[in-house]
């Protein structure tokens, strides 16, 4: 998810004494003091394996090599033989054709977003292929994957850390956190490629329900920070640049993912997760460069982070997927629409 303090639907039903606890009770370090080295010691080896990054997404990829190039661009040096990091490229790779990224796995807990990238190349991603260049990248943080966590293993959110030099703004619940090897891999590996525009951008992420119960009182910890918990959306939205809108495109989106899952309901306020709703499930933010997000790795024309809420009562894993799909699918559909409009216009069709 984007935003770094949350309320989900399940804390929601706690009395605020029990918040109170919950947002108190992060186990590591002492409270109001930043960590040392010897607190994310603590943390890494309190972490635990519990899904397998082979099985459920390296198998998968395996079985993509007749259609697409599969192709390994870096390791993490936590265990790298474990953590391969894997690219996958449409073939008849042309400089004519408009370049896409879709990036799942930023932060690896959020299932969906590895798992749906994953559902595209299976199922949708070959009838793209004659008029992209695809670049899909299903598990940017393995690590966080199969540990079902939200940071690196450095304790690092990968989806702060596309910009390690970008301004930090004390009090501001969202900065640049260090360059990590997810990040530094992924941006050495797009910039092999010498694509000088990039057409779209795609960063799959989810919210869930551990944002409030772990990770979220897990950064305040590790930064010495009060945890303040803030209510969470039920339903999917996308998270636009305020420095460049495109509100029809995300709007063709929105449309397209309410026919999978339901869209989240802007609050009292007229906003979600703290930022302004600008038009139907999309909020504005800063450019996501400038806070060191994955969304702003390139610089594509069309750039956006998907969420969905997987811990919703009116969703399941299944459902997650698919809307990540249909948000892929319907972003393509615009960008072939609107060029093949572009070109009858010039007469050229
Ligand atoms: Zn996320």
């Amino acid at each position: 998810m984007y935003k770094c303090s949350t309320m989900s639907s399940f804390m929601r039903l706690l009395p605020l004494w029990a918040r109170a606890v919950s947002a108190l009770s992060f186990p590591i370090g002492t409270p109001g003091v930043a960590w040392g080295a010897a607190e994310r010691e603590a943390w890494l080896s309190s972490r635990v394996v519990r899904r397998s990054y082979s099985d459920e997404v390296l198998s998968k990829l395996d079985a993509l090599h007749e259609q697409f190039d599969v192709r390994q661009y870096g390791a993490l040096s936590h265990d790298a033989e474990r953590y391969p990091l894997y690219a996958v490229l449409s073939r008849r790779w042309s400089p004519t054709k408009p370049s896409v990224l879709i990036t799942g796995g930023v932060h690896g807990y959020e299932t969906s977003g590895v798992q749906g990238a994953i559902l595209f190349l299976q199922s949708k991603a070959h009838t793209y292929s004659d008029k992209f260049n695809l670049v899909v990248v299903p598990c940017v943080s393995p690590w966080g994957y199969e540990t079902i966590q939200r940071w690196n293993a450095q304790a690092v959110d990968p989806n702060r850390s596309f910009n390690p030099d970008g301004e930090v703004v004390q009090g501001r619940s969202f900065n640049p956190e260090p360059a990590t090897e997810e990040s530094s891999f992924l941006i050495r590996m797009l910039s092999s490629l010498n694509v000088s525009q990039w057409t779209c951008h795609i960063d799959l992420h989810e919210t869930t329900d551990t944002d409030a119960t772990e990770f979220m009182p897990a950064k305040a910890a590790r930064d010495g920070e009060q945890y303040v918990a803030e209510e969470i959306p039920d339903g999917f939205y996308l998270v636009s640049d305020i420095t460049n809108p495109q509100p029809e495109w995300h709007a063709h989106i929105i449309d397209a993912v309410r026919k999978v899952t339901h869209i989240a309901p802007a609050d009292v306020n007229g906003r979600i997760i703290g930022e302004p709703v600008v038009q139907d499930g999309v909020i504005a933010i800063p450019s996501p460069k400038s806070i060191g997000l994955c969304a702003g790795v390139t610089n594509a024309i069309y750039a956006t982070t998907t969420e969905v809420y997987p811990d919703s009562m009116k969703t399941d894993a299944d459902q997650c997927n698919l809307a990540q799909v249909a948000a892929i699918e319907a972003s393509l559909d615009y960008i072939i629409n609107r060029e093949s409009t572009w070109r009858q216009a010039k007469g050229e069709l």
